[in-house]
């Protein structure tokens, strides 16, 4: 019997997550049993859908149990296989994050072709986020064409990175938002024509000199202040990918609504919501698209590793603050 390192929920976080609602501990490890595979996990992937499912409420995902340890994406490399499917050194994906190794049923991990990509943007640009990007835009948002102007909020982040990557890639005018000045620079390394600091100023202002004719398509990451600016900014018939609202996750009370909301009327604006796994049955077109931007240098990332399995808390409410830059990991 071996041991792993793992994260668990200690109590519910009450607006800002703070590092004490969360404890790391030891916990004894079988070896794997007939139809059952032992992993060591290489990456953990810390996403602000977590934010949610620390709250005990009716979603689209069950709550974290409290005193357990929680479920995260990961990718690992199988040390030990009592499944034919599976052999050591085998690279796969799974749910079992937050933990530093862990035995599963062949059927609930899924094997990885890198193709030359490094393990790890399987939890970023090739993974789900970068999936996220790809549907938000092309399908939810139905896509852009040139002359046309998409604004991306936390467009640094895992999905906004690749956003504005593919919207330029599709010809169209991008302006993103971010918090800073070293992340408004790296949005115009990656091709966008306008960037704001949404910190430095009134984001209203600064969206509307930044695309003075209007914008076509608002990819929303943040809710709140940038929902409302981009209404305003709207040109008739904008469509709006909504998918996420991260500045209203750790609210203690419900959020009024943007006071413009009349503008959905008059501009006849299409706004929809969705979750990425609504395109897990396409998931191949993503990859493949994907697969060929990144090793053409067509879609650039950025990551922020953070290293060991105690260092998982600490990552995750840095994503509440800006403190990563692109994609947030932890190695383990
Ligand atoms: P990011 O890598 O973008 O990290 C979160 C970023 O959000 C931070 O770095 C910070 O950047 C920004 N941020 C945090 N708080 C605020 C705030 N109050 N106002 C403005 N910006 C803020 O995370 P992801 O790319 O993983 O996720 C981005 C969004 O997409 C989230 O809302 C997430 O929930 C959503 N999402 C939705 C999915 C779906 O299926 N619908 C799937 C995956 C993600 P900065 O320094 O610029 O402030």
């Amino acid at each position: 019997m071996t041991t792993v390192r793992e994260v668990r929920l200690k109590r519910r976080p009450v607006g800002m997550p703070q590092l004490g609602d969360f404890d790391v501990a030891e916990a004894p490890l079988a070896a794997p049993g007939e139809g059952e595979v032992a992993v060591k996990n290489l990456f953990l992937s810390v996403d602000p859908y977590m934010r949610g499912r620390m709250y005990d409420r009716p979603s689209y995902v069950p709550p974290f149990e409290l005193g357990k340890v929680m479920q995260g994406g990961a990718i690992g490399q199988v040390t030990a296989s009592h499944d034919p499917k599976f052999s050591v050194g085998d690279i796969v994906s799974s749910m079992f994050g937050w933990r530093d190794a862990y035995v599963a049923k062949g059927e609930h991990i899924q094997k990885i072709e890198t193709h030359g990509l490094p393990p790890q943007a399987f939890l970023g640009a090739a993974g789900m986020p970068g999936m996220t990007a790809y549907f938000g835009l092309l399908e939810v948002a139905d896509g852009c064409k040139p002359g046309e102007t998409v604004f991306v909020s936390a467009a640094t982040g895992a999905v906004g990175q690749i956003v504005c990557q593919i919207a330029k890639l599709k010809g169209a005018t991008v302006v993103g938002s971010a918090g800073g000045a070293e992340k408004v620079a790296y949005l115009k390394e990656i091709g966008c024509d306008e960037a704001i600091d949404y910190r430095a100023g009134d984001i209203n202002s600064a969206l509307a000199k930044a695309a003075p004719k209007g914008i076509d398509v608002y990819f929303d990451n943040v809710g709140g202040d940038h929902l409302a600016a981009a209404m305003n900014a709207a040109r008739p018939f904008a469509r709006f990918a909504e998918c996420g609202m991260i500045a209203q996750y750790n609210n203690e009370e419900p959020a009024p609504g943007p006071a413009n909301m009349a503008l959905i009327v008059g501009k006849r604006l299409k706004i929809r919501g969705f979750i990425v796994s609504d395109f897990a049955a396409r998931q191949s077109e993503f990859a493949k698209d994907m697969a060929a931007w990144i090793s053409s240098g067509q879609i650039k990332t950025r990551d922020t590793v953070d290293e060991g399995v105690d260092a998982m808390p600490g990552a995750f409410l840095k994503l509440f603050t800006g403190g990563n830059f692109g994609k947030m990991l932890v190695k383990v």
